[in-house]
C-alpha cells in the first residue's frame, strides 16, 4: 500500500517524531477482478485493508482504509494534547 506518513504526521507537533507501521489486517471476501481488452480493471476490489501506524514520540495513532493498494480514508484513533 502506498502511503504518503506525511498525511499522517501533519498534525504532529515536534520535529522528532517518529512513525512506525504497526501491522494490517484485510477483509477476506472472495472477488475475481476482471479486465477489459485494454488491461483496465473493470471492478473495485471490495476487501478493505487496515492498517495500523503509531507516532513513538507523541503517542498518536492512526487507521488507513485502504482499496485496490490506494488509501481511501485515514482515521487519527489517539489525538494526544502536544501540551506537554
Ligand atoms: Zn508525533
Amino acid at each position: 500500500m502506498r502511503i504518503d506518513i506525511f498525511t499522517l504526521t501533519k498534525d504532529c507537533k515536534s520535529d522528532a517524531c517518529r512513525v512506525s507501521y504497526g501491522g494490517s489486517a484485510t477483509t477476506l471476501m472472495g472477488f475475481t477482478q476482471e479486465y477489459d481488452k485494454k488491461g483496465n480493471p473493470l471492478h473495485r476490489d471490495p476487501n478493505i485493508t487496515t492498517s495500523n501506524f503509531g507516532c513513538s514520540t507523541c503517542g498518536r495513532q492512526w487507521k488507513v482504509k485502504s482499496r485496490d493498494g490506494e488509501p481511501d480514508q485515514i482515521e487519527t484513533v489517539l489525538e494526544p494534547s502536544d501540551a506537554a
